[in-house]
């Protein structure tokens, strides 16, 4: 039977998570991973990363792969399951719970990361994978030739739309406001994108099709709707951290929905720490994902050190 009792839970297989267990391991703590998805998280989503040190041109499946294989050579036992929920007690044991059970741990390291934030827009659930995606560098060679839109007006719809306009015949950039979010340069590369076509104070009322995308409803801002016949739409409107399985009133969070930590990545819970996306942080990228691993991990150790292994 497998012992449901390590030092060190690890929530979360992303470049956080597999950073946290990597160096819980080499401290020489006992570590369970628990991925509900794709190890690797959103670097399977990158398809060339630019500017993560060391690593130039390198792509996100492979850097996953070998994140998740140092990780486990180090030690660290992955169990491929979803944590539905957590219950903490009054001494330094805390339980994670999943659909096969309950696995209790010391010191509880948090990298859940964040998902897509979606539109709300009827068609965007029943069309999500035909022809609606949340990631242009994933999906983006499926539309080849074809028509698309963007919607969103930071750095990420602005790059998505420069990409898609080297694979794409047209792509209408869609922005609720008049000004991007984005960083000027962005702005800039993006203008000067012959086929690129910017909708301003514009929103997406709907997303239309049969069994596939086949055009999208826009209403501008003065009330008047009209529609443009595109076979994707890409939804890049920020991300929201994953948080659900946190029981409320026990994890402090920020206003906007992260895990609220201090420097140590600590958050209000003795022995409960965050790292990466889903923690309060300025920046989410891989390599601030990977630091506040390392972190949590260092902190884990001490709190360890602290309160004595089971
Ligand atoms: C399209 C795209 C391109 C990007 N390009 C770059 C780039 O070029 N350079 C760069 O530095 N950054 C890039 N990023 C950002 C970078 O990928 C993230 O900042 C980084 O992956 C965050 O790591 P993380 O470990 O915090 O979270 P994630 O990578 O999101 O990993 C979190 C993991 O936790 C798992 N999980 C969530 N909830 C549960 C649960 N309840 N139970 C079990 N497992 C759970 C998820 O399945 C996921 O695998 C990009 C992001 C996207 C979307």
């Amino acid at each position: 039977m497998m012992d449901t009792h390590s030092d060190v839970i690890v929530i979360g297989g992303g470049p956080a998570g597999l950073t946290a267990a990597l160096y819980c391991r080499r401290a020489g703590y006992s570590v369970t991973l628990f991925e509900g998805g794709l190890p690797g998280g959103k670097l399977n989503q990158t398809l060339e990363i630019e500017n993560y040190p060391g690593t130039p041109g390198t792509e996100g499946p492979s850097l996953s792969m070998a994140m998740l294989t140092q990780a486990e050579e180090a030690g660290t036992k992955i169990v491929y399951e979803q944590v539905t929920s957590l219950r903490f007690g009054d001494g330094p044991d805390k339980a994670v719970i999943t659909d096969s059970g309950e696995y209790t741990c010391r010191a509880l390291i948090i990298a859940s990361g964040s998902e897509n934030r979606k539109l709300g827009v009827p068609g965007e659930e029943r069309l999500a994978g035909r022809g609606v995606s949340y990631c242009a560098t994933c999906d983006g060679g499926f539309f080849k030739g074809l028509d698309v839109a963007v919607c969103g007006g930071g750095d990420t719809a602005l790059e998505d739309a420069q990409y898609l306009s080297e694979i794409c015949r047209k792509v209408y950039l869609i922005h609720r406001r008049n000004e991007f979010r984005g960083s000027a340069i962005n702005v800039e590369r993006t203008k000067s994108k012959p086929n690129v076509e910017l909708v301003l104070s514009a929103t997406v009322s709907e997303i239309e099709g049969g069994d596939k995308v086949e055009s999208i409803r826009v209403r501008r801002s003065d009330g008047s709707e009209f529609s443009l016949p595109v076979s994707a739409i890409f939804i890049a409107i920020g991300s929201t951290p994953i948080t659900s399985f946190i029981p409320p009133g026990t994890i402090a969070l920020a206003p906007d929905g992260s895990i609220e930590v201090d420097a140590l990545m600590r958050t209000n819970i003795p022995g409960v720490f965050a790292a990466g996306d889903v923690r309060n942080t300025p920046l989410r990228q891989i390599v601030t994902a990977t630091a506040d691993g390392a972190l949590a991990a260092t902190s884990a150790g001490r709190y360890l050190s602290e309160v004595g292994r089971y």
